[in-house]
């Protein structure tokens, strides 16, 4: 693929333009992706979909079985490089499978925590011996993987971890001794990723397989949902592991844990799109079907709504998700042009994309959470029963918020890092915000700047919401300085107005793209879902920015912010009622999520 002239970098949205010709979006996969997906789709309806009780209720050997048939299929080992047994897809590829594994249900736990957690360490920070030893039978899944970075007393707080590795009198091995919890696939895994304090503080990651004396599993764990992945706590009771099988290098384990996270939140994130269009496409169904006061409840617009606002949330955080990995993936064929080895190219793109990482997590998580909720909704009392799909979902769907950094800690990280990014010179921002202050002491209305075009109104709204933004976000730094790491809820309304503008400019961009593809007419409804994304992004802007200031604000500066915000993110709207309308209407004659 060509490398694009401009790339944003990570978190340039914020200050900088992008237009539609330089996002990818979902319309664009090409045959072979496509052919991909359907391979996997086709493996899940025949082997998993019908064996889906047994899983529920934890028939491990059956896992096991179905990881070695998605072996055999090449599924696992799409990110591992041709010369170690792998099928080497490229990043766009693996996040649309990543979307459509999400159709196996807990299974894609399984599956996703052996090809991510598990595998990718190794991948990426393994040494050449480490390399050939583990990656072929990851690829095939005759080897099993599971990543052991939690215990009962460090969650969030993972580098506080307690569990010690010493070295051996005779130097040849590390002694670990501790506890993991937690822990995916801890039922099957033939090979853990584990980490371990070496001298009490050098957070190391090691290579432990299941078979070495004193590493025991506890039992499975009773979950909430995702009942059919293994779930149990690892023990290492003076666990020999030979020196030969540290990963990377001693005290640079958080390297590992997070670099391995950027990947894993954004493909958390591809993931959540897919069981969220899968559970819009019960809730269309059921509407169609279900008939009350004799009509089809579909008809009636409390239920449209409902079934619109699915239908937007996940068309809009898709184009996000989709945009961020093309980025991803062309800052990493870069770095590959460059000589850099296959894992620090991928590993550099997603630290370059870290904070898009960190919100599509979010965003992915919570549209997949308001979907099912409305979608039990929808299904009224048999929203409640076990016998129809959304009790399981509702379920299934909760964890997605509290792994791979819980919500609270990926939004706070989205700050912290854009402050970070800002502190090292990395992205400009205070430059951008006092020239926003500027504009608003002057008497240049705040609608210079407006756009031409398609999508003129919603563009200038965004421009706007970067503006409003940058007042704010750059005021409640000049004020707060260093005492804003402890003002958490200030932390999360100015992360949730960078998630609003990230996914409400990708909605936009996406949409004006395959209008330029498609032609106007075939792009309505998608341009009746954008301008209803829109609209509610820039209120629900406007008032994180508002409780943002009010936290701290007060006097002639509260009033002069406020107003501010309030010039920025005027906004006349549009009648989403009538829009949402349209949008049901085109999902209940579909008959499914069709976008
Ligand atoms: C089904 C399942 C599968 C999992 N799989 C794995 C796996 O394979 N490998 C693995 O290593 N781990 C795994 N985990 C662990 C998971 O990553 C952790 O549960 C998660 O990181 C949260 O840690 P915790 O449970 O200790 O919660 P805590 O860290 O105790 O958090 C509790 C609450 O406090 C909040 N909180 C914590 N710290 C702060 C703070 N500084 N500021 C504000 N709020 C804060 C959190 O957001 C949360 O709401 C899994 C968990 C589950 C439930």
């Amino acid at each position: 693929m060509e490398v694009q002239e401009k790339i944003l970098q990570g978190a340039e949205f914020l200050v900088s333009e992008t237009t539609a010709d330089d996002i990818f979006i979902p319309e664009e996969f090409n045959e072979e992706q496509r052919m991909m997906a359907e391979m996997a789709q086709d493996f899940i309806k025949k082997r998993v979909i019908p064996v889906d009780e047994r899983l529920e209720k934890h028939d491990i050997e059956l896992s096991k079985e179905l990881l070695e048939a998605a072996g055999e299929l090449g599924l696992l080992g799409t990110s591992i490089p041709e010369e170690y047994g792998g099928l080497a897809q490229d990043f766009l590829t693996n996040m649309l499978l990543t979307e459509v594994a999400s159709l196996a249900k807990a299974f894609a736990l399984t599956m996703g925590a052996h090809t991510g957690i598990g595998t990718l360490p190794i991948l990426y920070f393994g040494n050449p011996e480490q390399k050939a030893k583990y990656l072929p039978g990851l690829a095939t899944g005759q080897l099993k993987a599971a990543y052991c970075l939690t215990e009962p007393d460090s969650g969030s707080d993972a580098l506080a971890a307690k569990t010690k590795a010493v070295l051996s009198d005779d130097g040849k091995h590390y002694i670990l001794n501790g506890q993991k919890m937690w822990i995916t696939n801890g039922g099957l895994a033939d090979i853990f990723v584990v980490f371990a304090q070496v001298d009490g503080d050098k957070f190391t990651g090691f290579i432990v397989e299941s078979e070495y004396a004193g590493l025991s599993r506890g039992h499975e764990e009773r979950k909430l949902g995702i009942k059919g992945s293994s779930t149990c706590q690892i023990f290492f009771e003076h666990v020999k592991v030979p020196v030969e099988n540290v990963l990377g290098e001693i005290g640079k384990g958080h390297k590992i844990a997070f670099n391995i996270l950027n990947i894993g939140r954004i493909k958390l994130g591809a993931g959540s799109i897919g069981g969220a269009k899968l559970v819009a496409t019960h809730s269309i169904k059921y509407a169609n079907e279900r008939h009350q006061f004799k009509r089809p409840i579909g008809s009636f617009g409390a239920i449209q709504h409902k079934l619109a606002e699915q239908a937007i949330r996940i068309y809009a955080v898709e184009s996000a998700t989709y945009r961020a990995t093309e980025n991803i993936q062309e800052v990493e064929e870069k770095l590959l042009a460059e000589g850099k080895s296959y894992g620090e190219a991928l590993l550099g793109a997603a630290e370059e994309y870290a904070i898009e990482c960190a919100l599509l997590k979010v965003a992915g998580s919570e549209v997949l959470d308001y979907v099912v909720d409305e979608g039990l909704q929808i299904y009224g009392g048999m929203g409640f029963s076990e016998e129809a799909p959304m009790a399981r979902a509702y379920r299934d769907a909760r964890i997605n918020r509290i792994f791979e950094g819980t919500n609270e800690i990926n939004r706070m990280l989205v700050i912290d890092m854009l402050m970070k990014r800002a502190m090292k010179g990395r992205l400009d921002i205070m430059t951008p915000a006092m020239a926003v202050q500027q504009e608003l002491m002057s008497q240049t209305p705040a609608t210079n700047g407006a756009v031409e075009g398609l999508f003129s109104t919603e563009k200038h709204v965004i421009k706007n919401m970067k503006k409003a933004f940058l007042m704010t976000a750059g005021a409640t730094v000049q004020k707060l300085m260093n005492a804003l790491k402890s003002e958490q809820e200030i932390l999360m309304y100015l992360s949730d107005m960078v998630t609003d503008i990230y996914v409400a400019e990708s909605v936009v961009l996406r949409t004006e793209k395959l209008i330029k593809i498609k032609g106007k007419d075939a792009c309505t409804v998608q341009a009746d879902m954008t301008k209803v994304y829109v609209a509610d992004a820039i209120e629900r802007l406007a008032l994180n920015g508002r409780s943002c200031i009010r936290s701290w604000a007060e006097g002639d500066e509260r009033r002069m912010l406020l107003s501010g915000l309030r010039r920025l993110t005027k906004y006349e709207g549009i009648n989403a009622k009538n829009a949402r309308r349209r949008i049901a209407e085109t999902l209940t004659n579909a008959d499914s999520y069709c976008f």
